[in-house]
């Protein structure tokens, strides 16, 4: 097997580096930040002096992702959950959870139970959901808007499950989000099984969650070369020569694992007609505010608010365990938050504070020690009706020269497991047996083994 370099050290990046060098192959990893994790990453806040990361959650049926954490010996860095918790302004509780019922029924008993959906909002939802119990359309370009109009949803159904589920794990609007990704989230995570629907939470801050794959690399002999942006790239005498601050680098194939903009770029400089519409994707913003208090304010690891901006509430003390008595920190997340990229921090966090003490009330007398605002303007790209045509896959006309990234065609919305799924299809892609390297799907189950598609 071939010299491979792999541009840009996200989870695409990663999973391309591991599964290549795994199969024989000399890779070298070029970041150009001086960390791995490409978005989902932390870092130590200078001001704050704390370590901070924007929330990133995990589903069971992330199989190559979670395969990739088993793989690095880190599967136990990720907190699961069978429950979650919705939280009306007043703090009226619905919670979702499994009973012993076998799937697609294991939620119903909940459903039914849950406050926060009158009669008619939950028949208009059993109805809805039904439609994605086989599966979902492989088609992408009707809009999750006009679904909701066409199956008739109640506005709180809307308000109180459509959107906090979609808008969680989507990142954008109904307009801006295709049936066939919303489909696959309800299909996925609520009906086919009850392992695919755990959320999965990193106890730790997201660079040490992800270093031992990093390690991983290294053990398996990727050279990983961080601080080295790559400037440009070109084809010289059948091989490829990659042009860093540092000099220049010969090699055999090439895995761009960047952003849609960083690839665009890069591939733009070899001239040609690049054939890939980058002008078709649009990104959305995720907005976190981080608050800590002198002492516990929730008994709760994580809830989602219904009626508010913030989506999200993770206690993150809890989650990563910290011992009683070093106060709380909390993490409101705001996603698809287009309109906090144009408001001041003090408004922001003035806003996330009046409405957290609707939801708990202990934090009118807690004492708020620090707080930060986090803006991520281009969090993640969003699966708009349509935007299939326009995935590029993994293979380029280019000889030797593959792309990776969450962006690329995967079949997933913009996620971890989207960027390891693309990573390890570029792997597959070079070694020409596209499947070798993925893993299997989550397995149906209950009645779902018949029902599924
Ligand atoms: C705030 C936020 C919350 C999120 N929440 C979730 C969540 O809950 N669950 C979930 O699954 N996903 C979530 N995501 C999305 C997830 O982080 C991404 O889908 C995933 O990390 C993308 O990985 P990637 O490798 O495709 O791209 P990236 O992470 O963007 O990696 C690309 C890498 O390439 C490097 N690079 C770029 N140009 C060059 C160059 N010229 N030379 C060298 N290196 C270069 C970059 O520095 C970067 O490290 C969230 C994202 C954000 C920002």
């Amino acid at each position: 097997m071939s010299d491979v370099v792999v541009v840009g050290g996200g989870l695409a990046g990663l999973a391309a580096a591991v599964a290549l060098a795994g199969d024989g192959a000399k890779v070298t990893l070029l970041e150009r930040r001086p960390a791995i994790g490409g978005r989902a990453y932390s870092y130590e806040h200078p001001a704050l002096g704390e370590v901070v990361d924007s929330q990133h959650v995990v589903l069971g049926c992330c199989t190559n992702l979670l395969g990739l954490m088993q793989q690095a010996g880190a599967s136990d860095l990720v907190r699961w959950y069978d429950e979650l918790m919705f939280l009306e302004p007043g703090g009226r509780r619905s919670v979702m959870k499994p009973s012993g019922l076998p799937a697609p029924m294991h939620q119903a008993l909940s459903f039914l139970q849950a406050p926060m959906l009158g009669l008619k909002d939950k028949a208009g939802i059993a109805a809805g959901l039904l439609r994605f119990l086989r599966g979902y359309p492989a088609d992408d370009t009707e809009s999750f808007a006009s679904w909701l109009k066409r199956t008739g949803q109640t506005e709180r159904a809307i308000r109180h499950f459509w959107e906090p589920v979609v808008v969680g794990a989507l990142n954008d609007g109904f307009e801006q989000c295709s049936v066939k990704y919303a489909g696959k989230v309800f299909h996925e995570s609520f009906l086919k099984s009850q392992e695919g629907g755990r959320l999965g939470v990193p106890a730790v801050p997201l660079t040490e969650f992800f270093t031992p794959v990093a390690e991983l690399a290294e053990q398996l002999g990727v050279t990983v070369k961080l601080k080295c942006g790559v400037d440009g790239l070109e084809q010289r005498d059948g091989r490829w020569v990659i042009r860093t601050a540092d000099g220049e680098q010969l090699t055999d194939a090439v895995v761009l694992a960047t952003d849609f903009r960083q690839t665009q770029r890069l591939i733009a400089g070899l001239g040609g007609e690049v054939g890939i519409e980058f002008e078709q994707f649009v990104t959305a913003p995720i907005t976190t505010v981080h608050l800590w208090y002198d002492r516990d304010v929730t008994e709760m690891d994580h809830a989602v608010l219904l009626d508010t901006r913030i989506q999200w509430v993770f206690a993150k003390t809890r989650i990563r365990r910290w011992e009683t008595g070093r106060g709380s920190y909390l993490e409101l997340v705001i996603s698809a938050s287009r309109a906090e990229l144009g408001m001041g921090r003090e408004e922001i966090l003035a806003s996330a504070l009046q409405e957290l003490e609707l939801f708990f009330p202990k934090v009118r007398e807690a004492k708020l020690l620090k707080s930060g605002v986090l803006k991520e303007a281009r969090a993640t790209f969003s699966v708009t009706p349509g935007l299939d045509a326009y995935r590029p896959t993994q293979l380029t006309e280019w000889p030797s020269l593959y792309l990776a990234g969450d962006w690329t065609a995967t079949e997933w919305p913009s996620t971890m497991e989207g960027a390891v799924r693309s990573g390890r299809l570029a792997a597959g892609a070079m070694v020409g047996d596209v499947a070798r390297f993925m893993a299997a799907e989550t397995p149906a189950g209950g009645w779902m083994r018949w029902i599924s598609r």
